[in-house]
């Protein structure tokens, strides 16, 4: 494609001008041909298609009709009169109803010829009707050229005022395409829209304007969904390959002592399948040239922390220190004691580096690491200061990386010579078509599937009136040493009411679960840091029972003995965190339960959400329908990527051909690393306008 004709300005478009030009940009962001050309229809108003009048149906919605009127008579309403003309096809009979200007119409439609009618329908009392509908005598409508789908643009109440039609736009767009047309060059590889039968790119952007029918617009739509969709990818896994060939890894080659005596003689259970694919995963990375940078996810409790520790003793075994860092203190200092009990056996240990660690303990801790005596560190955000250098730092590992900005994580990376090996785990499930956008240059490892012998969570909806019920529950559980969460929402638009909530119920609690017997803690944002710490430690120790929180318990605080999450206005919550919640129990040996409470009057969403929960433990399909239910603009960390910001596919519907993208750019990668072969020329080329355009591969054409 010539980008120069693409690239002229709108206000060069015959009828456009400047006035129009600067509303077209300032409404629709349409500066260029090349922008018009990539405004797509929202939808279409089928006119290729008739209807008699008994295939009508209550949610038909615009539809075209070929009868004759019949009847006509006007009635008297409160506010003036209406006309309304009875009319018939063979199948049967329908109202045509005129607000305004009755008597002209009275007057031009003729009895007994047969029209083509075209509007939306509607269904009252007993009977069709059509207000103000299109309406053409059918031996007119025959004489002109054929009608197809009409195009309906996006549009703003603005461009309207300002007599920007729908059918403006529609004009200036059949306008533009005729001059273009020459310009609208191939973009995808001869080859592949062979092998997929895939429409051409001139067609396609032709049909989707002015489509000749719904299969042909199909066409042009799956053609455009499925170059947008493999842009993407081709961009990401080419940034990927870029990355491994520049930035050099530490080649971790050798699977040394410590590793081997650990595996054999050291691991404290048999690991599941997925940990010894995820391990094998890792090791692949860590022995090759490039730097590693895998995600790793898995839910809750699926033992991401042994698959970690293998790693920092791969790390140990070539000669490299490595760090884990977490979210919070009480994070670090778990994991710092879980690492700990596993590597004890083999006579190491890491150190502890938090913001509450004192100077006299700091210093020579950071003299050990310095000088390579210390191999692993653990900590929170304090690993990242300057003054934490290390000997020689190999890998970083980052747990529950949602909390942790890009901004640290790139701190990491100088904290050596070359970026050390960086292993991002998180238990905050992603949908893998989600993963392939927003990840999409990183590799990703799964552990889906829990160790053995976990029994999954029982998980029930109780309202609001049986708490009672919930509260001896409760008693029971307590009775047998066990330990409850209570959690609040807390939402910034509504913080006060909030508070008031988790204070109300608090009070409540505590009248229910009286001093000596129970001891019941409470943590929430507005407490000091030090206050919550030492609020969770007692829970953690269990000098305390119930824990009333809002959600800061959130994040993988391990408590085994809890066994009861009562999470209250359940449905306030999103699926995702729902599920983060739920994963605070079902830690230990005993049953575990999670009690969902809520208002009987659900909306729709909110009733999906809570079946959800209570049908499956399934961290993957909880954030499938999670996605579903909110697209992926809400999820987790998709905001600040531009990723999403797609033009004509969507990440959620066209999972399909996301996956088929997917597999085509990195099957074309590597089959012609280069783009070089004359087939992938115009990808190269087309590559090259994206680099160019700051990767707006949207619609670069
Ligand atoms: P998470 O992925 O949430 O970080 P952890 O690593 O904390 O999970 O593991 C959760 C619990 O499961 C720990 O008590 C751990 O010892 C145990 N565990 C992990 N892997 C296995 C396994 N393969 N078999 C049995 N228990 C395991
Ligand atoms: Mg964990």
């Amino acid at each position: 494609m010539h980008p120069q004709r693409l690239h002229t300005e709108i206000t060069f478009l015959k009828g456009v001008g400047p006035g129009r030009a600067r509303l077209l940009s300032q409404e629709l962001g349409v500066t260029t041909y090349q922008d018009l050309l990539y405004l797509f229809p929202n939808r279409y108003i089928d006119k290729t298609r008739f209807y008699t009048i008994s295939q009508l149906e209550r949610n038909s919605a615009e539809v075209q009709i070929v009868g004759q009127v019949v009847h006509l008579k006007t009635v008297e309403q409160k506010k003036g009169k209406r006309l309304v003309a009875t009319f018939r096809d063979p199948t049967g009979e329908m109202e045509l109803v005129w607000f305004r200007s009755h008597q002209w119409f009275r007057e031009r439609i003729a009895l007994g010829e047969p029209y083509v009618v075209y509007g939306r329908v509607n269904w009252y009392a007993g009977t069709y009707s059509m207000a103000h509908p299109e309406m053409e005598l059918l031996r007119k409508f025959e004489q002109k050229p054929r009608i197809r789908m009409q195009p309906i643009y996006p549009s703003t109440e603005r461009l309207s005022r300002q007599g920007v039609t729908n059918r403006l736009i529609a004009q200036w767009m059949a306008q533009l395409l005729g001059e273009v047309e020459a310009d609208l060059t191939e973009t995808l590889p001869g080859t592949l829209l062979e092998s997929l039968g895939l429409v051409g790119k001139k067609k396609a952007l032709i049909q989707i304007h002015f489509p000749d029918s719904q299969a042909d617009l199909a066409r042009a739509q799956a053609r455009l969904k499925f170059e947008e969709l493999f842009y993407i990818q081709l961009a990401l896994l080419a940034k990927k390959q870029q990355r491994k060939l520049k930035i050099k890894g530490f080649a971790f080659q050798q699977v040394g002592d410590h590793f081997n005596r650990f595996y054999r003689e050291h691991l404290p259970f048999e690991l599941t399948d997925a940990q010894k694919r995820v391990i094998r995963e890792i090791r692949a990375d860590l022995g090759s040239q490039a730097q590693m940078n895998r995600l790793l996810q898995g839910d809750v409790g699926s033992g991401k922390t042994i698959v970690a520790v293998l790693a920092m003793l791969l790390a140990l075994d070539n000669g490299y220190q490595a760090c884990l860092v977490a979210p919070t203190e009480i994070l670090a200092q778990q994991h710092h004691q879980a690492v700990c009990e596993l590597l004890e056996p083999m006579g190491l240990s890491a150190g502890l580096l938090t913001g509450s660690v004192k100077e006299k303990d700091r210093k020579p801790m950071l003299e050990a690491l310095l000088s390579g005596e210390l191999p692993f560190l653990i900590g929170t955000h304090a690993v990242l200061e300057d003054r934490v250098r290390f000997h020689n730092l190999g890998l970083a590992i980052i747990d529950e990386q949602h909390r942790f900005g890009v901004a640290q994580r790139a701190r990491l990376w100088k904290k050596n010579t070359s970026p050390p090996h960086i292993l991002v785990m998180t238990a905050t499930p992603i949908p893998r078509t989600l993963a392939m956008s927003l990840y999409g240059d990183l590799d990703i490892s799964v552990i889906d599937t829990l160790p053995p012998g976990r029994k999954p969570v029982k998980t029930v909806f109780r309202k609001d009136a049986d708490r009672l019920k919930v509260f001896r529950f409760m008693k029971d559980e307590i009775a047998k040493g066990r330990q409850v969460y209570v959690v609040y929402p807390l939402i910034q638009e509504s913080e006060a009411l909030d508070y008031k909530d988790l204070m109300d119920g608090f009070e409540s609690i505590s009248r229910e679960f009286p001093q000596p017997q129970y001891q019941v803690s409470i943590v929430h944002g507005q407490m000091k840091p030090e206050d919550k710490e030492f609020e969770m430690r007692r829970f953690v120790k269990g000098q305390t029972q119930i824990m009333v929180a809002t959600t800061v318990i959130e994040v993988g605080v391990n408590v085994p003995n809890a066994s009861v999450m009562v999470i209250e206005s359940a449905e306030r919550f999103g699926l995702s965190q729902l599920h983060q919640l739920r994963g605070r129990v079902g830690r230990g040996a005993d049953q575990s339960y999670c009690i969902l409470m809520g208002s009987d009057k659900l909306s729709e969403d909110a009733r999906t959400r809570l079946q959800t929960m209570c049908r499956t433990n399934d961290g993957f399909e909880i954030a499938e329908t999670d996605l579903k239910l909110r697209g992926p603009g809400d999820l987790m960390g998709t905001q600040q990527s531009g990723v999403l910001s797609l033009r004509i596919a969507d990440v959620v519907k066209d999972g399909e051909l996301l996956r088929a993208a997917r597999h085509h750019a990195a099957h074309l990668l590597e089959a012609d690393p280069q783009l070089s072969h004359p087939d992938n020329r115009v990808v190269r080329d087309k590559m090259a306008r994206m680099e160019v355009f700051k990767n707006r591969w949207d619609y670069i054409s």
